[in-house]
């Protein structure tokens, strides 16, 4: 069962995300990230946490991995503006180390809130931390992405690979990251018809 922060709305949250004194990285980042877009999304976009160009400007996805995400889902006509886009944790780690299983605790209340608030059908994690917490799972997101699990709530998890990850591996040959990415979004979009058609979300 997710639990939410009291009766606070979406805005309020972030604006308690934003004086969050919770765990070290608040004394190391310039802003807090609380995520952004529709609250009526039926799906959440979930990463690790904010990088440098995130953390300078309080926006998720805006560096360069941002933009190459913002272009995958263009590819398959998702707008930004529809559907919310946040992380795991909401500041940055000191040159984008891996988060602490503490920091990741202190930080969950945030993002279980925003889900329990939004209420989607689909959580895409991206990358290998928030699919490993999210799904209790050691597996790789290798082995994982482009597959469907049953969550809280009627949710359903779709791993994805980080665009940060595909930055790094830019072939698009049969069986490469962003080869198998492609598939991935297009099997998200269709997700996401079947549910307009069934649900009207
Ligand atoms: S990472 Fe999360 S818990 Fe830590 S200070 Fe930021 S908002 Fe608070």
């Amino acid at each position: 069962m997710l639990e939410k922060i009291g009766s606070l709305s979406m805005d309020e949250i972030a604006e308690k995300i934003k004086a969050c004194q919770k765990c070290p990285l608040f004394s190391t980042r310039h802003n807090a990230v609380p995520g952004e877009g529709s609250y009526k999304s039926p799906v959440i976009f979930v990463g690790e946490a904010p990088g440098e160009v995130e953390d300078l400007h309080g926006k998720p996805f805006i560096g360069k991995a941002g933009q190459l995400f913002s272009k995958i889902l263009q590819s398959v006509k998702i707008k930004r503006e529809d559907v919310f886009i946040t992380n795991m944790l909401k500041c940055r780690p000191p040159g984008n180390r891996n988060p602490s299983k503490s920091e990741i605790g202190l930080c969950l209340p945030y993002l279980e809130s925003q889900i329990a608030l939004i209420n989607p059908k689909i959580i895409v994690t991206l990358g290998n931390i928030p699919t490993k917490y999210l799904l209790n799972s050691q597996e790789g997101i290798t082995k994982v992405r482009g597959q469907w699990f049953d969550w809280t709530g009627g949710i359903k998890i779709f791993p994805m690979f980080h665009p940060s990850y595909l930055l790094r591996h830019e072939e698009t040959t049969p069986g490469s990251p962003k080869e198998l990415t492609w598939k991935d979004i297009k099997e998200l979009k269709r997700a996401l018809s079947q549910l307009r058609n069934d649900f009207g979300k």
